[in-house]
């Protein structure tokens, strides 16, 4: 019986680890596929303190600092949870362990467009986070797609780091928030292109 397991060895699921380690607890770390998580496809880490260099980089650092403090990594995929009474964690094998506590820390799935050239220019150029994202592109022409509030959001941000934001949606109306819509539609630096898929990156 494990004090705790954590599901996923991103960011969240290896400080947990450091964390759980530190406390003496019983830990297992089930890291699924990709230990380092989304951080490792980071080309160049701007936004943490005190670090210049590559997201795997950190996450090799994340990793040796988790083990240190004694969680057990198991490189396996969790299927199934369910608590009967303490949890019970079933992996991709069929195994099953036993723990008093799970945090689950297994990241997201971005929605993609499923077009040609997404997937090489991934961290390239292409980001589904404008937040995170647009320091990257100062005087830049750039594009964003979509039509809800993340977008036109999206596009405002870049629109003031940017030579020029085309706002690229399907429809030719926006499910954005009217007054976010209309700030776009006045702002100089963003050009709408409605009506229109993008079919190739
Ligand atoms: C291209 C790109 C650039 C980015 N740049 C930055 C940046 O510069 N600065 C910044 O702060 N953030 C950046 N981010 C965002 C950052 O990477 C994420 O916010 C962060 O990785 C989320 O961490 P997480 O631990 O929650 O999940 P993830 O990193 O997604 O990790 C999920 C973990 O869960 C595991 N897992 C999934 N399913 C299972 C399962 N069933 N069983 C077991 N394990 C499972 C995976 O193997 C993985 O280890 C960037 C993201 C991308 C895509």
């Amino acid at each position: 019986m494990y004090d705790l397991i954590i599901v996923g060895a991103g960011p969240a699921g290896l400080t947990c680890a450091i964390y759980a380690g530190r406390k003496k607890l019983n830990c297992l770390l089930v890291t699924g596929p990709n230990i380092g998580g989304e951080t490792n496809t980071t080309v160049d880490i701007q936004n943490y303190p005190g670090y210049e260099g590559s997201g795997a980089e950190l996450m090799q650092k994340f990793s040796a600092s988790a083990r240190k403090w004694g969680c057990e990594f198991l490189e396996q995929f969790v299927a199934k949870i369910t608590k009967p009474k303490e949890f019970v964690v079933e992996l991709d094998d069929g195994k099953k362990l036993d723990a008093k506590a799970v945090i689950l820390c297994y990241g997201r799935q971005r929605r993609k467009l499923g077009v040609p050239g997404e997937d090489r220019f991934f961290g390239r150029g292409l980001s589904t986070c404008a937040t995170c994202d647009a320091p990257l592109f100062p005087n830049k022409d750039v594009a964003v797609i979509g039509g809800g509030n993340s977008a036109v959001e999206g596009a405002l941000e870049l629109a003031r780091i940017a030579k020029k934001v085309y706002l690229v949606h399907r429809r030719d109306q926006f499910r954005a928030d009217e007054v976010t819509v209309e700030t776009a539609r006045k702002n100089p630096r963003i050009e709408l292109v409605l009506s229109s898929v993008p079919v190739e990156i």
